[in-house]
């Protein structure tokens, strides 16, 4: 116990020790809730006796969940680290064991975007719609839409309606958005799939469903702790909510200066309302920054302070004196990639490991530049983001040989059926389609039932049922690193590669063999080729392993850098239109961007250095430095390289006439007056809304209200 409590504050002490009831933290960034957190899962295990399995951790990354695991075992010594995981692995938890009780079967299928858009392209296909219908963005997103409004209907049909009912309702669908719904969840149910909101909504659907298994879970879970609460949404909140509901102990941390996900729904009011939702909670506040040096946190600190709608908060650094803050205006991009270049060969000079070293930046394509320079002068890097590892063809490929061996879904099936060539070409593939559609299987399965039919002569269609078949009946015994290598072998996946000179490819695999093992050594449960599956959907490249990267300088993007920390820190591409993002256009969202910006800087520990280019952007228009390097009191940066006199002042210029001030209220017709547009005739306005700037208009002889620009041409004919 006391090695537990071993160098933590007053504060985190508490933390721990405050093991009943709701406990809330709110501090800044750097000042040790993540270490606390894990610190009190070793404290409720060590020193209190609680059993690992009925503590749930929630994490916002895998990453932070595996270093977690790892801690914890560190700690612990033991293997069983009970529920460390995102929201949404521990969903697959829950399911894996209790969704057979609404009918639906245990092997399901975890989807990803790409998934759902290899689904949409079926669709499409079939239905004769182009991306000038919907693109596939947008069509993930109405289906969304739809199943948060038809929720219990939406679960009911995908488990209750048998399939060829719901192949009705696709083919008797005529509009647009419902072919693409009842496509959509034909072929959910055709594989058993459930993508990432459906984890979540359907363990919740679970439990209204069921009190009993609602109960186990509530009982099973006696701790419930949160990392990074400022940025939950509302299905995980009632998520939450449900699960601490029998034993009422949760343990929630969070910093609202670093609330980024508001675009995906997080909601800061979970935080900020958290005692009054759950009366008696206890509030501990956490006030020395341990991270970085008193440097880098006068100048973040000094940023986040231009925000308007914020509680003050001073963090106090503990550690000694750093480095200043630097900063460098490069005249165009190229130079600014140089630039960070040669920094860091000087940090190299003075002893710096690579790996200590991160780029962070604001948008994937700023990496061009950087990537171009860093392979000139030979310096290695990873990158964190972007393509993202587990998105690339060559492992989508290799995961869906997996999955035929496991669900014969026709998403793997149309991805590899002929990769490698198999003579399995559009012809064949349409009447396999058009086969299963009329019996309602798999395409799988109806290309076992023609295996010996006229039309598949000169295919080689037997070789990958047998294939297929033979991996099927032996995977249960194997470890799933065996399995992956013998598959890619001899389904003969490898040596197109090979033949086909792309090494690079074949590393990716060779990296994709490797992470499997590592999963295989690391996962403290039984490691079947089920539970893996279902887990790599979750994955992103960030989890890929590090060790696999050597000694490497890491760019990511700041959303992905959320959580951690690095010695030395590079921002780069600070120019207004780049951070803040040319995107943002209402001033809730220049908040968010800036507390982004507030987030990246507080990841650096001894080093930070912010960066920007001059120069033209694609349209013509000057680049000007980024608001938020002005918005720093001169006094923290030391200028390597400053912008001219002439530039700054324009910059300001610029970013007055591109702030954003709120229209008042009384700027807006209120709902209920009458109006005539030119176009659109006579209308009412039903609705105000402030942050697009518009009026919901209802017009007669239509049928759905318009959203049209307060700029809009409007004749008021009658105020009410
Ligand atoms: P963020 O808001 O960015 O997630 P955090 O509050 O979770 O930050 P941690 O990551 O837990 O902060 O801690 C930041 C750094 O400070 C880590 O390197 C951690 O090991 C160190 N640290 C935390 N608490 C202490 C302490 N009491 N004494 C010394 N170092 C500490
Ligand atoms: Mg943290």
């Amino acid at each position: 116990m006391e090695e537990i409590l071993a160098g933590l504050n007053e504060a985190q002490k508490k933390a721990l020790t405050t093991t009943e009831g709701y406990i809330r933290v709110i501090a800044g960034a750097g000042s040790g809730k993540t270490r606390a957190l894990a610190a009190r899962f070793a404290y409720l295990v060590e020193a209190i006796g609680i059993l690992p399995g009925n503590i749930l951790c929630v994490t916002f990354t895998n990453k932070s969940a595996n270093e977690m695991r790892q801690r914890i075992h560190r700690l612990t010594g033991d293997n069983d680290t009970g529920y460390i995981c995102t929201f949404h692995s521990f969903c697959v938890s829950i399911l894996q064991e209790d969704s057979y009780a609404v009918s639906y079967p245990k092997n399901f299928q975890v989807l990803d975007n790409a998934d759902i858009d290899a689904m949409l392209k079926i669709i499409y296909e079939e239905r004769g719609l182009t991306l000038r219908h919907m693109t596939f963005g947008n069509a993930r997103d109405r289906i969304e839409i739809r199943k948060q409004m038809t929720e219990t209907e939406y679960y009911r049909d995908l488990i209750a309606m048998p399939l060829d009912g719901l192949y009705r309702k696709y083919q008797e669908a005529v509009e647009a958005e419902d072919i693409i719904f009842y496509g959509y969840l034909y072929q959910q149910k055709k594989c058993f799939g459930l993508d990432y909101n459906d984890l979540i909504n359907f363990s919740l659907y679970i439990f209204e469903q069921n009190e009993e298994i609602c109960r186990k879970w509530q009982e099973r879970l006696e701790y419930i702790m949160i990392d990074e609460f400022q940025d939950i949404d509302a299905p995980q909140y009632r998520l939450m909510r449900v699960l601490c509901g029998y034993h009422k102990n949760l343990f929630v941390v969070g910093d609202p200066d670093q609330t980024i996900y508001t675009w995906r729904g997080a909601n800061i009011r979970y935080l900020l309302d958290f005692d009054r939702a759950f009366p008696g909670t206890e509030t501990i506040s956490m006030l020395q920054n341990y991270r970085s040096t008193p440097q880098i946190l006068a100048a973040a600190n000094s940023l986040i302070e231009k925000n308007s709608n914020r509680i003050p908060k001073r963090m106090e650094p503990v550690l000694a004196d750093g480095a200043p803050v630097i900063c460098h205006y490069a005249d165009r991009s190229e130079e600014e990639a140089e630039w960070i270049a040669d920094r860091i060969v000087r940090l190299q000079e003075e002893g710096v490991p690579l790996k200590d070293v991160a780029i962070l930046y604001r948008a994937h394509y700023l990496t061009r530049s950087l990537e171009d320079i860093f392979l000139k002068r030979k310096i290695p890097y990873h990158i964190y983001s972007g393509v993202q590892f587990f998105q690339r063809m060559e492992i989508k490929d290799a995961l869906s040989y997996l999955k035929m061996i496991l669900y014969r879904d026709d998403t793997s099936f149309l991805r590899i059926a002929n990769v490698p060539k198999r003579n399995l070409g559009e012809r064949r593939m349409n009447f396999l389609q058009e086969y299963s559609n009329g019996q309602k299987i798999s395409l799988y399965e109806a290309l076992k039932r023609n295996r010996d039919h006229e039309i598949m002569r000169g295919a080689r269609a037997g070789e990958f049922i047998d294939l297929i078949e033979k991996f099927s009946s032996e995977y249960s015994d194997r470890s799933v690193s065996e399995v992956l290598a013998d598959i890619l072998d001899q389904s003969g996946y490898e040596t197109m590669l090979r033949t086909g000179g792309s090494q690079e490819r074949l590393d990716n695999l060779a990296e994709l063999k490797q992470s499997v093992f590592e999963y295989e050594t690391s996962c403290g449960e039984e490691c079947t080729l089920e539970h893996y599956l279902k887990r790599v959907a979750l994955f992103t490249n960030m989890d890929v392993s590090e060790s696999a990267d050597g000694d490497a300088v890491k760019m990511m993007t700041v959303h992905a850098a959320k959580g951690l920390e690095f010695p030395n820190v590079f921002l780069c591409g600070m120019n207004e239109g780049i951070f803040p993002s040319r995107k943002i256009n209402t001033p809730e969202g220049m908040e968010e961007e800036r507390r982004l910006a507030f987030v990246a800087m507080t990841r650096a520990k001894e080093r930070l250095f912010l960066s920007e280019a001059g120069g033209r952007d694609f349209d013509g228009s000057p680049r000007y430095p980024s608001r938020f390097l002005l918005d720093i009191d001169e006094q923290y940066l030391t200028y390597d390289k400053k912008p001219r006199e002439g530039l700054i002042a324009a910059a300001r210029d610029y970013i007055h006439a591109h702030t954003h001030t709120p229209r008042p209220a009384e700027n807006y017709l209120q709902p209920g007056t009458k109006v005539h547009h030119f176009v659109f005739g006579d209308g009412v306005v039903v609705e105000i809304d402030s942050a697009k700037e518009a009026h919901l208009i209802q017009f007669e002889g239509m049928d759905t209200p318009r959203r049209l620009s307060v700029r809009a041409k409007l004749e008021i004919i009658k105020k009410e």
